[in-house]
């Protein structure tokens, strides 16, 4: 079994996601008592953030990169970045370490086009909704037809990720917001949503929604699993 690298702690709720999630996903696949072999580095997610509001992505590429470096020291074979957003700066990421970064964008594109999904709403932060490193990747690499919230429920969705999801608070008046704005993506044309930030799959779930939901969370450790499974033993 390769060893899973995980670059977590933004923010820590949702890595607790994803380590519950690796470890099922692998007990599931090898049986047993069988557990996910992880290196993990969890960074203070607080100045990282404030570095993605001032702007800064060239500060960030350097933290995120030193710690992946630890990551692959620890001995993964292969690297998760925790977080949707801050593959803003997986290239730089990717440059500074020797071992492959499986993107959670093109993970779960791989689960819509394999479904035969051509248009999909996204959630996420608002970097993540709006910029080329996401939202232009799905539709450059996987010809997918992304629909966003419009300026007014992006702000909602990027506040409510920021302010409550990141401190673990699930309050039942964003979810209601939020599923008011995935029915709205639907009726826009979206065949599906991507909860598109590692933090939504806490506040919004399948069950409270007929419009089919992908959450990266799910699919990206998903991809760990079937990846680290690959060397059995
Ligand atoms: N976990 C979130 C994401 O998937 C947001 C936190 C961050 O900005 O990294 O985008």
């Amino acid at each position: 079994m390769k060893t899973i690298g995980l670059l977590g702690g933004m923010s820590w709720e949702s890595t607790l996601g994803y380590y519950r999630a690796i470890n099922k996903g692998i007990r599931e696949t090898l049986g047993g008592l069988h557990s996910a072999r992880i290196a993990m580095v969890s960074v203070d997610f607080e100045p990282l953030e404030r570095l993605q509001h001032a702007g800064d992505w060239q500060a960030i590429a350097s933290l995120l990169s030193a710690a992946a470096i630890d990551v692959e020291a620890a001995g993964a074979d292969f690297l998760l970045i925790c977080t949707n957003t801050m593959h803003r700066v997986a290239p730089e990421i990717e440059a500074a370490i020797g071992i492959p970064v499986l993107h959670i964008a093109d993970a779960t594109a791989e689960v819509l086009v394999s479904a035969g999904i051509e248009s999909v709403g996204l959630l996420g932060t608002a970097f993540t909704m709006e910029q080329d490193f996401y939202k232009g990747r799905l539709e450059d690499r996987f010809s997918l037809r992304v629909l966003v919230p419009d300026a007014g429920d992006r702000q909602l969705v990027h506040r409510v990720i920021y302010e409550e999801l990141c401190l673990g608070e699930t309050k039942p008046s964003s979810k209601a917001e939020y599923l008011r704005i995935i029915d709205g993506l639907a009726t826009n044309g979206a065949e599906a949503v991507i909860l598109g930030c590692t933090e939504i799959g806490m506040l919004v779930r399948q069950a409270d929604t007929s419009v089919r939901l992908l959450d990266t969370t799910a699919i990206h450790a998903a991809k760990a699993v079937e990846f680290a499974a690959q060397d059995r033993g």
